[in-house]
């Protein structure tokens, strides 16, 4: 059987790194199985869902990479379908009219709660062999509730959390469809994913108590019960429930903190599984050996440091012209003309070993770009007398020399042994005077980087 997997989210907000996880298993479980993956917005909670959260969700899982092959299908659409199968299940004696008014529900649960009972409606309209139900009250419109089955258990075998059961005794008959009419939310879970064909149901865990309703539903419908992993929650960096609290909650806000997209897949894929020691691994890898069965059942602990460390990785890898293609819009955001100055892609290759998000190495290539005024505290402790003289024959003799790598350098070392100094005391003015910063790479490189005429301009005033 084809897999089919679905990514389901709410949209309240934004995606974020929980739901990007359960978002890149399900896709991955598809993709590694030939399968397909659906993307499904569960938008019934007309007062908490806004078409900017479904913009955010599509704009964060087409920046991850993670393309559905169906949808998005919109719960709101689908209104006719779930009514036309609660009036089915009416019709079958798998669903029956309620009456009972809020008021008789209050009073039930303060009896039920006197005697210390868990809250549960009692079953006053559901139908029974040889029971007599009451005549239904003029004028109230009823709402529908699922015939839960009384006895005996349901369970699955979760794929993450092993043998689940419940006991049916401990599931009330649930509502399907409001006195307005509107199904409920379990039950448009239910008919979705029969219909959507779904074969294994990857979720975050707080859905497991919603299981065993749904799989009593679907076995009513007759529908096949799909195979359920529910996923363990992820905890922020101090070991709490992650959450707003931890900063970057929406998946786009990594974007904007200079994170690159293959290495938040990277990190994501380890949350919670893994393949052996493997740490660095590419999204078609991850595809490859993506497997339930390395879902680990704990909690999933999010590190800051990790992510750097991947993202440092995959910075160090990129080609400097396809990083370019990411510094140049950010620089440009800034206000920065890259068309004066050194190619962009020639100043990422020198700083980007050095810096682990996009951001810091848009501010370490920003100063090729930008005016440059060195700081006076490190002008007096750089620019002194003995290096002075070292500086402006140096500025002298820059026309003189071929423009590559080891001619600077060997006229710095020239320069510097015919003062007698020692290396620093021409090289640190230099980049103090050049990019405003006594921490660069080899200044060589960062001189061939300048340019002949634009270094001579920027040394000009100073000798
Ligand atoms: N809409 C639910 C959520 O955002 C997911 C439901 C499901 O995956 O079954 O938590």
């Amino acid at each position: 059987m084809a897999v089919r997997t679905r990514f389901a989210p709410s949209p309240t907000g934004f995606l974020h790194i929980g739901g990007a996880r359960t978002a890149l298993f399900s896709w991955a479980y598809a993709r590694r199985h030939g399968g397909k993956f659906i993307l499904r917005i569960e938008d019934t909670d007309i007062a908490r869902s806004t078409p900017e959260a479904v913009q955010a969700i599509i704009d964060g899982m087409r920046w991850l990479g993670l393309e559905h092959d169906e949808g998005p299908f919109y719960q709101t659409q689908r209104m006719e379908r779930y009514k036309n199968v609660i009036q089915q299940m009416l019709a079958a004696g798998t669903a029956y009219y309620c009456y009972t008014s809020k008021e008789e529900l209050d009073a039930l649960r303060a009896i039920q709660e006197s005697r210390k009972e868990k809250p549960r409606y009692d079953g006053r309209w559901r139908p029974e062999s040889g029971k007599i139900l009451p005549a239904p009250p003029p004028g109230v419109p009823p709402v529908v509730r699922f015939k839960n089955p009384t006895a005996g258990t349901v369970g699955w075998d979760d794929q993450v959390k092993g043998r689940i059961e419940f006991a049916n005794s401990e599931l009330d008959d649930l509502i399907i469809a409001r006195a307005d009419g509107t199904p409920t939310y379990n039950f448009c879970v239910v008919v979705d994913d029969w219909d959507m064909g779904i074969t294994h149901v990857l979720r975050g865990d707080d859905h497991v108590n919603n299981t065993p309703r749904q799989i009593n539903i679907l076995q009513a419908l007759g529908a096949t019960v799909p195979q359920y992993a529910h996923l363990s929650m992820i905890l922020g960096d101090d070991g709490t429930k992650l959450s707003k609290r931890h900063g970057a909650v929406s998946v786009m806000q990594y974007d904007e903190d200079g994170y690159l997209p293959e290495a938040v897949i990277n990190y994501l894929a380890r949350l919670g599984w893994s393949h052996g020691d493997d740490e660095i691994f590419s999204r078609q890898q991850f595809v490859e050996w993506f497997d339930l069965d390395h879902i680990t059942p704990s909690a999933a602990q999010f590190n800051t440091e990790k992510l750097l460390w991947i993202n440092q990785h995959y910075m160090k890898q990129a080609s400097p012209a396809g990083l370019a293609e990411k510094i140049g819009p950010r620089l440009a955001a800034r206000g920065v003309d890259t068309t004066k100055g050194p190619e962009l892609a020639a100043a990422i290759a020198l700083y980007q070993d050095r810096c682990n998000t996009l951001n810091l190495l848009t501010d370490a290539v920003e100063v090729f770009y930008v005016p440059i005024h060195p700081n006076p505290e490190l002008l007096a402790q750089h620019l002194n007398d003995d290096a002075k003289p070292a500086l402006s024959e140096f500025a002298a003799r820059i026309p003189e020399i071929d423009w590559n790598i080891p001619a600077i350098s060997a006229l710095i070392k020239e320069v510097v042994h015919r003062h007698a100094l020692k290396m620093p005391k021409l090289a640190m003015p230099l980049r103090v005077l050049l990019v405003g910063q006594t921490q660069t790479p080899s200044v060589d490189a960062v001189i061939h980087l300048i340019g002949r005429d634009m270094t001579a301009q920027k040394l000009a005033p100073y000798c």
